[in-house]
C-alpha cells in the first residue's frame, strides 16, 4: 500500500507533535523574499484533506491543514505578495502570487461556525512540534481532482494504516461543532 502517496508529511509515518510547542513561522516556496507568517499558538484539528480547494504539494493526493486562533496569526514578511484565491469562497485563502502556496485561510463571515479560526499548512514551517494530523477529511473528493475511483479502497486502507481515520466530510467532533452552531442559531439548543 506504500505506493499510495497521501502527503509527504505522513507518507513515512505520522510524527507526533509536542505538548510544549507554542507556534512558529511558515514560509512560502519562493527562494527570494518569501512570504512569512508567524503563528503564536499550537495548531488544532490537524488533518489531511481531499477537497479540491485546499493547497496541496505536487504529487500528493491530500493537503494537510490545521486551524489556529485568528488572533495568533500575523503576516510578518512580504505581505504584498499575498492575494485571495477566490473572494467568493467561505474560506478566504491568502496565497503567494509568485509560487502559488496558500499561506493561510481566513473566514470573514462572523456567522460561520469556524469564524475566529485561521487555516494553515504546518508543512510550511521548519519548526518541529506542530500537532500531528489526526484524521482524513473529504476523502471521496480526491476523485474530483482526478484520482482513480478504483483505488479508493487502497487509499482508505493506507489512511487507516497511518492512523488517519478516513471521513467523507469532516471528523465527528467538527461536524458536531457545525451542527451545534446551526442549532444555536435556530434557537433549538
Ligand atoms: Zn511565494
Ligand atoms: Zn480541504
Amino acid at each position: 500500500m506504500s505506493d499510495i502517496r497521501i502527503h509527504p508529511a505522513v507518507d513515512s509515518g505520522v510524527r507526533a507533535g509536542s505538548d510544549s510547542f507554542n507556534g512558529g513561522t511558515l514560509h512560502c516556496h519562493c527562494s527570494e523574499n518569501p512570504v512569512e507568517v508567524t503563528v503564536k499558538a499550537q495548531c488544532a484539528h490537524n488533518h489531511v484533506c481531499g477537497c479540491t480547494k485546499c493547497w496541496k504539494p505536487g504529487g500528493a493526493l491530500f493537503s494537510m491543514v490545521a486551524v489556529v486562533p485568528r488572533e495568533s496569526l500575523s503576516v510578518t514578511a512580504n505581505e504584498d505578495k499575498l492575494e485571495v484565491v477566490d473572494t467568493s469562497a467561505a474560506i478566504q485563502r491568502h496565497a503567494c502570487k509568485e509560487c502559488g502556496v496558500h499561506m493561510f485561510g481566513r473566514i470573514e463571515n462572523t456567522d460561520h461556525p469556524f469564524h475566529g479560526l485561521d487555516f494553515i499548512h504546518t508543512e510550511l514551517s521548519d519548526d518541529k512540534g506542530w500537532a500531528a494530523p489526526e484524521f482524513a477529511a473529504f476523502v471521496s473528493s480526491i476523485i474530483e481532482s482526478g484520482a482513480n475511483p478504483d483505488n479508493m479502497d487502497k487509499v482508505r486502507g493506507r489512511l487507516k494504516e497511518l492512523g488517519l481515520e478516513p471521513y467523507d466530510c469532516l471528523s465527528p467532533p467538527l461536524m458536531d461543532a457545525i451542527a451545534i452552531h446551526t442549532a444555536k442559531a435556530k434557537g433549538v439548543l
